[in-house]
């Protein structure tokens, strides 16, 4: 062979270019290797679905007639990192180029960069032909602006890719649904169950825990759920555009007692994999809209701006501030309680999000953001534990979409980058939004005394000894003020309460 391209495990695009013609010269190599199995602690779902994913690209990659070389985990010739495992086989085959996708994550970037400056044959990085931007459109869109508004990015991307869009005026008159959005669910409704593969992981999953990978979470009886393929990812595709769509956006932020995923559609594995592209999710659900199957634009729209909108623009965040994961506004230092690792906590709503992270490796936006995400922040938890927790435990947790999220909306720990106010919320959000409240142990509607919900004496807690850094943020001056109207004993019986929670926060 003259010529070698590494594919990565998050790089499973059959549509890239590369593909489209076969050659006797190239080898493609895909490797599992512990220094990706490693860098964080991650679910046991997550590992067998990547290298379950990979093993079947491979597959197909070689039935389309293109030699690739796939080593396991347990392959005694496996270096166990990306780069050594290059030199190995540039070495064996006498390579005199070597080519790559880009990574998404900083590390593999630069990882990649520094090899091949060492390197004294040619090589090449390519796109990944999977996003909608480059990774440096979004600081270019925002250059010589002061805020970094999602909202702006958003509606240019609508323009430019010309997506429910009405000549220059957004399709139904307005570029945002959200007051027709984000409801309770009703009593007595029940979604749909959500469509799972029985794929048989057994073989990764001893392979992993033979090689003594860390791991978290289950795995019940070696079947995954994921879609490990493209054919399966386009099945749930078209399972959502058929039976989550039509109501996605009413209920995209309510959550459920026992319903971990709602209408929400489960593509973040077959996107972030790149098995599937974001424009050709956004293109279904358009397609579905248009055919007139009863699918109202607030639904349509609800969607399309978590693809074409957030997505891109928490990539671009990440390409945009390369020091956000050293980011720690509030200062915090506090350790990750116990709990987030078993679900082992009298907080219904916490207890419900992590068990069904730990069963699934799935829990949908709002309860990472306004469960697991709310508590952590106004506990004053550390944020890079935080980081740490989110990019193991998520089947679709890579770091490119993890930090962004993590730091900047959930933690705020980038000051207000991401975000323009904190994602704080006492008990009185989960109730609003969930049927949560109703099978919990503590009272929703106490803000101290033994048996009162922990979120509300902790959010007041955040506001007060934050007060310096929030109070003069326009978003939060309700909070202050409201709090400042409280009687001084309430105040004082708040605050100690929140003392007393944070001393024990183990045992909520
Ligand atoms: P749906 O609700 O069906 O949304 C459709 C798609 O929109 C998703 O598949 C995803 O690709 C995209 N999307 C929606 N919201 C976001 C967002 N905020 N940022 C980027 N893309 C979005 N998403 C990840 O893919 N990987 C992560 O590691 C990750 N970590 C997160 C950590 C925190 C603290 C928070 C608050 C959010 C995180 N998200 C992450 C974003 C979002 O929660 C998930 O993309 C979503 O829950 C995936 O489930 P779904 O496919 O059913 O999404």
């Amino acid at each position: 062979y003259r010529t070698l391209r590494l594919i990565l495990g998050d790089q499973l695009n059959g549509a890239h270019s590369w593909f489209a013609n076969r050659s006797d010269d190239v080898l493609y190599v895909m490797m599992e290797v512990r220094s990706e199995t490693d860098y964080a602690w991650h679910h046991i779902q997550k590992v067998c679905a990547f290298f379950a994913a990979m093993e079947r690209f491979a597959v197909r990659l070689r039935h389309d007639g293109h030699d690739v070389l796939y080593l396991t985990l347990d392959n005694p010739g496996n270096e166990q990192s990306i780069t050594r495992n290059c030199s190995v086989l540039m070495q064996r085959y006498g390579i005199s180029r070597f080519e790559y996708q880009l990574p998404d994550e900083h590390r593999v970037d630069q990882l990649l960069r520094d090899y091949c400056e060492s390197l004294d044959i040619e090589w090449q990085a390519f796109d990944t032909e999977h996003f909608y931007t480059a990774r440096d459109e979004m600081g270019n869109f925002f250059r010589g602006t002061k805020t970094i508004l999602m909202e702006n990015f958003y509606r240019h991307m609508r323009k430019k890719h010309h997506v429910l869009m009405e000549g220059d005026i957004p399709a139904g008159g307005v570029w945002n649904f959200d007051t027709e959005n984000r409801k309770k669910l009703p009593r007595g409704h029940r979604p749909l169950p959500p469509l799972l593969f029985s794929n048989d992981l057994t073989v990764q999953k001893e392979r992993i825990e033979a090689a003594g990978v860390k791991t978290i979470g289950t795995m019940d009886r070696g079947y995954c759920g994921w879609p490990l393929d493209r054919q399966q990812a386009l099945e749930l595709l078209s399972h959502f555009a058929d039976n989550c769509l039509p109501l996605f956006g009413t209920f995209q932020d309510a959550m459920q007692a026992g319903e971990w995923s709602l209408y929400h559609s489960r593509l973040s594995f077959s996107l972030n994999t790149k098995m599937i592209s974001p424009q050709e999710v956004v293109d279904k659900a358009l397609s579905a809209w248009e055919n007139g199957n009863g699918i109202a634009i607030n639904q349509v729209e609800g969607f399309v701006r978590q693809i074409l909108g957030w997505r891109e623009y928490m990539r671009g965040l990440y390409w945009m501030v390369p020091e956000l994961n050293t980011l720690n506004f509030f200062g915090n230092t506090r350790k990750l309680p116990n709990w987030y690792w078993s679900g082992e906590t009298k907080m219904n709503c916490l207890r419900q999000s992590v068990k069904q992270s730990l069963e699934y490796a799935y829990a949908h936006h709002i309860q990472r953001l306004m469960v697991t995400g709310n508590f952590a922040l106004i506990a004053g938890i550390n944020p890079g534990e935080v980081d740490a927790w989110y990019l193991g435990i998520y089947a679709d947790a890579l770091e490119w979409v993890e930090l962004p999220n993590t730091r900047g909306m959930s933690q705020f720990a980038d000051g207000g980058i991401t975000g323009s106010k904190p994602y704080a919320a006492s008990a009185n959000y989960i109730d609003k939004m969930s049927d949560y409240c109703k099978g919990c142990q503590y009272n929703n509607n106490l803000r101290h005394g033994a048996s009162s919900c922990p979120l509300n004496s902790l959010y007041w807690n955040f506001f007060d000894r934050n007060r310096t850094k929030l109070e003069g943020n326009p978003r939060i001056g309700m909070a202050y003020r409201i709090w400042d109207r409280m009687e001084p004993a309430e105040k004082e019986a708040t605050l100690r309460q929140a003392a007393v929670y944070l001393a024990m926060i183990d045992q909520l």
